[in-house]
C-alpha cells in the first residue's frame, strides 16, 4: 500500500495472517507525520486535572493554546486548572532569557489565585535557550511557601510518553509530603482523569463495596491528596501508559502494590471491582462487588441488546493513546455487535499488542504510532463505518465521510463504568446510523 513508508512496515501487523511481533515503543520515524503529541503535551495531559494547582506554561503562547479549557476533566471544587497560563515568550526573551518573566508571572499568579501548588512546564524554546526554571521554582517556593514544581518537558526531547514520565516525576515530588492518618481498605485511583465526571461513577462503585478512596491521581485531583498518596494500601492503575511509572516508584519507595485495570466495557469494569475485592481478601467486599455487577448487568443488558441488533455487522477503526484502552474497546464493541477492523495506538506495548492480535478477527490491521495517510488508507481498505479516536483523528474520519466517536480527553460524555458503556453504545449507534453519511460518499 502506497500510504505505508518502507521503514514503518515493522509497526503494522494483521491478526491471524502475520506471525511477526509488532515493533513498538520506539521514536517516531522522521517525516512520517506521527499522530503522537509532544513531551510537553504528554505532561500537561496528566497533570491538568489537579484542580487547585496553578499550571504555568513557560514558552510561546502557541504551546498553551491547546490546553485552555478544551479538556473534559471535571472538578468537584476549585477550577484553577481550567485556565491556561503562559509566560508568552517572544523574540526578546529568547535572546535575553525568560527567567525574570517566569518569576514575575509566578509571583503574580500565586498572589492572585492562591493555588496549593504550582507546576511550571518548560517547552521546546526553553530547552533551547536553557532558562534555569529549577532555580526560579526554588526561589518562588521559598517566598510563597507552596510547592513550586518544574516539569521538564521540552517538546522535542522525545514523545508524549516521555511527557507522561515528566509528569510522574513532578507528582513524585509531592507524594510523601503529607501526614494524614492512613485508613483501612484505602486505594488510590491512578490514571483516571474524571472526564465528564466518570471518576465519580467509579468512586460510587468502590464506596458501595466499602473501599476508602485515598487519592485520585489526577482526576478531580487535589494537591493535599497527592501529598498523602503514600497512605493508601493499593494503587489501582488505569491508563497504565501514563501512570505505571508513578505506581512502580511508589511500590519501590513506600511498598504500595499496584494493579492494572480498565473501566471501559462491562467485562473489564466488573473485573476491576472483583480484583480490588480479591486484593483485600474480603468476602464481604466480594459479595458487594457481585451485587453491583448483577444489578448493573440486569439494568444494562436489555438496552444493549437493542443497540446490538441495530449495529450488527458494522465495522470500527480504533486509534487511541494507549493499547490497554484499545483492548477494552474491542471487547465493548463486540458486545454491541460491532467488529473491529483497524486498531492502533500512539504508545502501545508489545504485550498489549499481542493480546489485541489474539482478540481480533483474522485480517484486522494492528498499527503502532500511525499517521493520517496510513489511517485513512486502512479505513478505506477495510470499509470501516465508524472511527473511534481523539481530537487528531476526528478530521480524518470526517474527511473520509464516516462517523466518529471521541474517546479522548476532550470528550464531555462519560464512557467509563456501566453507565459509560450505555453512553458508548448510544453514541456509536447515533453516529454510525446517522443518515448524514450517505451525503458524504
Ligand atoms: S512541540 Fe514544542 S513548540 Fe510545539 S507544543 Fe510542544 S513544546 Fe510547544
Amino acid at each position: 500500500m502506497n500510504a505505508i513508508l518502507k521503514d514503518r512496515n515493522s509497526q503494522i501487523v494483521r491478526a491471524g495472517a502475520d506471525t511477526k511481533t509488532i515493533a513498538c515503543n520506539k521514536p517516531s520515524l522522521a517525516g512520517a507525520v506521527s499522530q503522537r503529541a509532544c513531551v510537553f503535551c504528554g505532561s500537561r495531559v496528566v497533570l491538568y486535572p489537579i484542580a487547585d494547582a496553578l499550571h504555568l506554561i513557560h514558552g510561546p503562547i502557541g504551546c498553551a493554546a491547546y490546553t485552555w479549557d478544551i479538556r473534559g476533566a471535571m472538578s468537584s471544587g476549585p477550577e484553577i486548572h481550567r485556565m491556561s497560563f503562559s509566560t508568552d515568550l517572544h523574540e526578546k526573551d529568547v535572546v535575553f532569557g525568560g527567567e525574570k518573566k517566569l518569576e514575575a508571572a509566578l509571583l503574580e499568579l500565586i498572589d492572585k489565585y492562591q493555588p496549593k501548588a504550582a507546576f511550571v512546564y518548560s517547552t521546546c524554546i526553553v530547552g533551547v535557550i536553557g532558562d534555569d526554571i529549577e532555580s526560579i521554582c526554588k526561589k518562588v517556593q521559598a517566598l510563597k511557601q507552596i510547592p513550586v514544581i518544574p516539569v521538564h518537558a521540552p517538546g522535542f526531547q522525545g514523545t508524549k510518553k516521555d511527557g507522561y514520565r515528566a509528569a510522574c516525576e513532578a507528582l513524585e515530588v509531592l507524594v510523601g509530603t503529607g501526614n494524614r492518618p492512613a485508613q483501612e481498605f484505602s486505594i488510590n485511583i491512578l490514571g483516571d482523569f474524571n472526564l465528564a465526571g466518570e471518576l465519580w461513577i467509579l468512586i460510587d462503585y468502590y464506596k458501595r463495596m466499602g473501599i476508602h478512596i485515598n487519592a485520585t491521581i489526577t482526576g478531580d485531583g487535589r494537591v493535599e491528596d497527592v501529598a498523602n498518596a503514600h497512605k493508601a494500601q493499593l494503587n489501582v492503575v488505569q491508563c497504565s501508559g501514563s501512570m505505571m511509572y508513578l505506581a512502580k516508584q511508589m511500590k519501590e519507595k513506600y511498598g504500595i502494590p499496584f494493579m492494572k485495570v480498565s473501566y471501559f466495557g462491562i467485562e473489564d469494569m466488573s473485573d476491576a471491582l472483583y480484583e480490588v475485592a480479591t486484593f483485600f481478601k474480603s468476602d464481604d467486599m466480594l459479595t458487594k462487588a457481585k451485587e453491583i455487577v448483577r444489578f448493573e448487568f440486569a439494568r444494562l443488558m436489555p438496552e444493549l441488546v437493542k443497540y446490538k441488533q441495530a449495529l450488527q455487522g458494522k465495522k470500527a477503526a480504533i486509534y487511541v493513546g494507549g493499547s490497554f484502552k484499545a483492548i477494552s474497546l474491542i471487547k465493548a464493541l463486540r458486545l454491541i455487535g460491532v467488529q473491529t477492523v483497524v486498531v492502533g495506538s500512539q504508545t502501545g506495548t508489545a504485550d498489549e499488542y499481542e493480546i489485541i492480535k489474539q482478540l481480533c478477527d483474522e485480517g484486522t490491521i494492528i498499527v503502532d504510532d500511525s499517521n493520517p495517510a496510513e489511517l485513512s488508507a486502512f479505513v478505506k481498505e477495510t470499509k470501516a463505518d465508524i472511527f473511534i479516536g481523539g481530537v487528531k483523528e476526528r478530521p480524518i474520519a470526517y474527511k473520509i465521510g464516516l462517523g466518529f466517536c471521541d474517546h479522548n480527553h476532550e470528550r464531555k460524555e462519560a464512557l467509563a463504568g456501566y453507565e459509560g458503556m450505555l453512553n458508548f453504545a448510544k453514541e456509536i449507534y447515533a453516529t454510525a446510523m446517522s443518515p448524514v453519511w450517505k451525503f458524504t460518499k
